[in-house]
């Protein structure tokens, strides 16, 4: 059995996309940060229905734990053949009025985390040739948002970084692509009063906001043979939003 591990899995995207791997037949490692409690439910709902999963917690933003984190994942779960780079925060505010921490948790999260697990994933990955590593980006790091100057960076960086290391692995037979959500129905955006949710919807061409399902699709599509000519590349999931 094949292992894919999805970070920030306790909830939202995360929790989508390891039960959508599941299904598809992979041992699921599910990261998380804080909620210990939905991490553990995510995997026992996955277990409970015939499938194999764990919980495991690490910082994504500190590179010691997370190499421990993939040293008990090969310990447990037999390695990594997929990895989802998920975890992420959100800051919405004026860049002007962000603090030193403010700025260097962002980066630290949505931007180092992916580059310190896709160094450990890479690892596991090079002396067996294969593996698929799927980043979660955004289309505000595609075309840039106003009052997430930071996040839109850090998402803009992961859509490089993706490019570049798809170019690095992909003579060792490792695929590394993006999918890039639009509004996806999540905590996240559970700030958003019912006026700019109802905007959003109205400035999307399929008239709704996307689920945490619809990501799952686009990952399980990059993470699986069907897609194995396809790297370096954003699948953008945003219900055309951007075009
Ligand atoms: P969410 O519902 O807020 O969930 C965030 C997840 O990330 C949680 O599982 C959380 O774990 C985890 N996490 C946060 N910091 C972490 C850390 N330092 N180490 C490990 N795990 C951490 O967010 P979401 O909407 O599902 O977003 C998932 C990803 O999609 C993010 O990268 C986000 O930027 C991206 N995205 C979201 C949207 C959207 O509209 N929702 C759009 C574009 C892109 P704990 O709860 O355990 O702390």
């Amino acid at each position: 059995m094949k292992t894919a591990v999805v970070t920030g899995a306790s909830r939202g995207i995360g929790a989508a996309v390891a039960k959508r791997l599941a299904t598809a037949g992979y041992a699921v490692a599910v990261n998380y940060l804080s909620s210990e409690k939905q991490a553990r439910n995510i995997a026992e709902e996955i277990n409970s229905s015939g499938g194999v999963a764990e919980a495991f917690k690490a910082d994504v933003s500190d590179p010691r734990e997370v190499r421990k984190m993939f040293e008990d994942i090969s310990e447990k779960l037999g390695g990594a053949s997929v990895l989802v780079n998920n975890a992420g925060i959100s800051f919405i505010g004026l860049l002007q009025d962000m603090s030193d921490e403010e700025i260097g948790r962002l980066a630290g999260v949505d931007f180092l985390g992916t580059v310190y697990c896709s160094r450990e994933a890479a690892k596991i990955m090079l002396p067996k040739k294969e593996g698929a590593i799927i980043n979660i980006a955004s289309m505000w790091g595609e075309v840039g948002a106003s009052c997430e100057a930071v996040y839109s960076a850090c998402k803009a960086g992961v859509i490089g970084f993706t490019k570049a290391l798809a170019k690095e692995l992909g003579p060792s037979g490792i695929r590394v692509n993006c999918v890039s959500p639009g509004v996806i129905r999540t905590d996240m955006n559970s700030g958003l009063d019912r006026e700019t949710i109802e905007e959003l919807c109205g400035d999307t061409p399929l008239l709704r906001l996307g689920t945490p399902e619809d990501v799952a699709e686009a990952v399980a599509f990059l993470a699986d043979e069907r897609s194995g000519f396809i790297t370096g590349q954003v699948l953008p999931v945003n219900g055309g939003f951007i075009a």
